[in-house]
């Protein structure tokens, strides 16, 4: 796919403060947004459709899986997630850089596609920390933090498949790493000679004496 766009992965287990960070992210940085993934869970309290996720039952999920709507998805827990492939390849073509707010599976799936995916994992400073974030977000029942927590473990341990690896302990550290990343990936050269074509052509081209 010829884009200038970049596309940027981050995964964590539930709990880890992505979402916060990742808001705080699209808030401080210019021309960066976040796809809106489908899924089949139902709304928390607060959450919108169309903003948050675009809900759907399972019936409309499986028609867009047939349809080959989805450029990933994957089962998380007990329900299905999915990142539209129409919607991100048209933020990309765009030129806008597009995050992936997406678990491991979903994540591995993107890389074997666009193996110039940044591919970006936090972890939190502890599992005690995880456990109490989880509890104290007082959204999902004591048999739903129990599960996630369990299956926090299995999805943390895929951390060394990713390219960068930011810890949340310090809010405010964390979301600096995240910045550096997002910057130092639009300086790379190859993106560079995208989005500065221009100004190479006229520093560097023949034209000019
Ligand atoms: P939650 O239900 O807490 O919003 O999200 C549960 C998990 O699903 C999180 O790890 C989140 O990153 C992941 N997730 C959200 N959207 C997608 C998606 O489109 N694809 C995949 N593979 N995972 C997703």
């Amino acid at each position: 796919m010829a884009t200038l766009g970049k596309l940027f992965i981050i995964t964590a287990a539930s709990g880890t403060g992505k979402t916060s960070l990742v808001k705080e992210l699209l808030a401080s940085t210019d021309n960066l947004t976040v796809s809106i993934s489908h899924t089949t869970r139902n709304p928390r309290a607060g959450e919108i459709d169309g903003v948050h996720y675009h809900f759907v039952s399972t019936d409309e999920f499986c028609n867009l899986i047939e349809q080959a709507a989805f450029l990933e998805y994957a089962q998380v827990f007990d329900n299905y997630y999915g990142t539209s492939k129409q919607a991100v390849q048209t933020l990309l073509e765009q030129g806008r850089d597009v995050i992936l707010e997406i678990d491991w599976q979903g994540a591995l799936q993107i890389k074997d596609k666009f193996a110039e995916a940044v591919m970006i994992f936090i972890l939190p400073p502890s599992r005690e920390a995880l456990r109490t974030r989880l509890s104290g977000r007082g959204q999902d029942s004591p048999e739903v933090i129990e599960k996630r927590l369990a299956g926090s473990l299995t999805e943390m341990k895929q951390y060394d498949k990713f390219d960068y690896l930011v810890i949340n302990d310090e809010f405010e550290l964390a979301l600096s790493d995240l910045q550096t990343i997002i910057k130092a990936t639009r300086l790379r050269t190859a993106t560079q000679q995208g989005r500065q074509a221009q100004l190479l052509a006229n520093l560097l081209g023949d034209a000019n004496p």
